[in-house]
């Protein structure tokens, strides 16, 4: 019963990747295979439709991306996901994006998750844990800590890929200065209106910024701010 039960989610979760697929959302077949291998409704509170493309509620005032977004983010970042590359996943939430990265980089690399409310992070935790990224989990090339994302995550910069899963008013100088020439950060930024911004640092430590997209996420905050609501 069991099994059978797994086999079909396992089977709804790769439906997701592609319906993405055939939408254009998802183009590379790396980022196909990390969505089929990391399942989304381990991320997901037990009561939610895991593989509907919405956002979803997941307590603290926080939101686990929709799976097009996640999708968006994989897609813009996969050439800065290469085994043995270093990420930085801020308002990491559920750990679902911080997961993906650690697969992508691999155990020769570091997947690093930054987020301020404290029960979330042990969630996400407990989600991974369940997941195929847990081995990585255990040997320590994924890591999730409570933070400030704000001021980035020093330890294991400069980073090829840094991921913002919450909306700046502005992209914070800590977080282009843990980016690694040659290295990219996308980063909603606005306040009512967003716009998905692709920032790429140049050899010369120069960067070049660019909007891909609007969006709407929940803001890039403090604990106290956010917790208020
Ligand atoms: N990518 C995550 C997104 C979660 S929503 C997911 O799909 O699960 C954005 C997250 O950013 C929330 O969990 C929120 O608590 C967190 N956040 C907001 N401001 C933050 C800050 N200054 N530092 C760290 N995390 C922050």
């Amino acid at each position: 019963m069991e099994r059978l039960w797994t086999g079909s989610r396992i089977n709804k979760n790769k439906k997701m990747v592609e319906h993405l697929q055939s939408s254009g959302v998802i183009r590379s077949k790396k980022v196909a295979e990390v969505m089929e291998t990391i399942d989304r409704a381990l991320f997901v509170p037990e009561d939610a439709s895991p593989y509907m493309d919405s956002p979803m509620q997941i307590g603290y005032n926080a939101t686990i991306s929709a799976p097009h977004m996640h999708a968006t983010c994989l897609e813009l970042l996969e050439n800065h996901l290469k085994p043995g590359m270093h990420s930085l996943d801020v308002g990491s939430g559920t750990g679902y994006l911080t997961a993906c990265f650690a697969i992508m980089v691999g155990p020769e690399g570091h997947a690093v998750g930054v987020e301020h409310i404290p029960e979330l992070v042990e969630s996400s935790l407990q989600n991974v844990q369940k997941s195929a990224a847990a081995p990585l989990l255990k040997a320590g090339s994924l890591v999730l800590h409570t933070g400030d994302g704000r001021l980035g995550w020093p330890e294991h910069s400069p980073y090829d890929a840094i991921h913002v899963g919450a909306a700046a008013p502005e992209i914070p100088q800590a977080l282009i200065d843990q980016l690694k020439p040659g290295g990219r950060l996308v980063i909603p930024v606005g306040n009512i209106f967003q716009d998905l911004q692709v920032v790429d640092k140049n050899p010369d430590g120069s960067v070049s910024i660019r909007s891909e997209t609007s969006v709407r996420y929940v803001p890039l905050t403090s604990r106290e701010a956010q917790l208020r609501g």
